[in-house]
């Protein structure tokens, strides 16, 4: 029996037992997967518990990502390049440290979508905890190039600087993005959250793959896109169920079959 189970404040909202469920059942293992509220400031408490009452593994979600990464005592160049650790596996005394959301994102677009990212334009919105997540496995793919657009142009340009070693990027601020296609836009800004779009040059849109990490809605992002020519408008569900496979892959060993969960959540 795998004993596993999501951390997060707030954590109700969590869709992460359902699909783990799902994995579960297609794959024969057994699973018992649970959502558990950990309090702002007790983190390492409560997932210490946990270990100790017999986890084999666990998920951690927002606002934990940064203590999970301090808790693991090993880690993955994934984790370590983000900065953050998503999923932790229990190996002996060791607890390993991954970061899934990038390989997620990957698996969707190059899967799930057919988008080939080999010598495109990759523009990413934002440059927060999503971004730093997604940069190494999107560099992985060997793009052209990719662009960091940030509100606060310093927090892009450290991505470039911190990933310039993995391969072509550069980092600026939104209002720097020119009035020309690029292949493809990935607004990893928490704008969405609010309702709101940054304010950045439409061109830009002409012909893109757009991707909004936000699920669940219809947002702004989106909603510029599809005004603004896109050929492709995605949002982050597809993210969500990959990082899930990637997640009890790491555990079980075993890849889940993603697609009938995206249509059942879809659903
Ligand atoms: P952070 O808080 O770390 O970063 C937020 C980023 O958004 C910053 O770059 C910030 O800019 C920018 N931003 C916020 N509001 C605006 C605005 N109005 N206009 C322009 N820029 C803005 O958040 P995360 O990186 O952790 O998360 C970003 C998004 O990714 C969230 O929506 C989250 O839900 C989603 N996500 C989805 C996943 C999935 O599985 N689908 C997985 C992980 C994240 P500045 O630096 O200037 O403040």
């Amino acid at each position: 029996m795998y004993n596993l189970a999501v951390f997060g404040n707030p954590i109700a909202h969590s869709l992460s037992p359902t699909i783990h469920a799902e994995f579960a059942q297609q794959t024969g293992i057994e699973v018992n997967y649970d959502k558990i509220l950990a309090p702002i400031d007790g983190f390492n408490h409560k997932a210490q518990q946990f270990i100790d009452e017999g986890a084999t593994g666990f998920n951690i979600t927002v606002p934990f990502k940064l203590d999970a990464y301090n808790f693991a005592t090993k880690l993955t160049l994934n984790a370590k390049t983000a900065g953050a650790v998503n999923t932790i596996k229990v190996e002996g005394s060791e607890l390993v440290g991954e970061n899934t959301d990038g390989i997620g994102l990957v698996n969707d677009l190059v899967n799930n979508l057919g988008v080939n990212l080999k010598d495109k334009t990759i523009l990413i919105l934002g440059a927060g905890g999503a971004t730093q997540g997604i940069l190494l496995p999107l560099l992985k793919e060997n793009p052209k190039r990719v662009m960091i657009a940030n509100r606060t142009a310093s927090k892009a340009q450290q991505l470039q600087q911190d990933f310039a070693q993995y391969g072509n990027t550069c980092g600026f601020g939104l209002e720097k993005i020119k009035n020309e296609p690029v292949d493809v836009i990935i607004n990893a800004t928490s704008a969405s959250l609010d309702g709101k779009m940054p304010n950045i040059a439409n061109g830009c849109a002409d012909g893109a793959i757009c991707y909004d990490l936000m699920y669940g809605k219809q947002t702004p992002f989106m909603d510029w896109a599809k005004a603004n020519n896109a050929s492709m408008i995605v949002d982050g569900l597809g993210m969500l169920v990959e990082q899930a496979a990637s997640s009890f892959e790491f555990w079980t060993g075993k890849k889940p079959n993603t697609q009938k969960v995206m249509e059942n959540l879809r659903r």
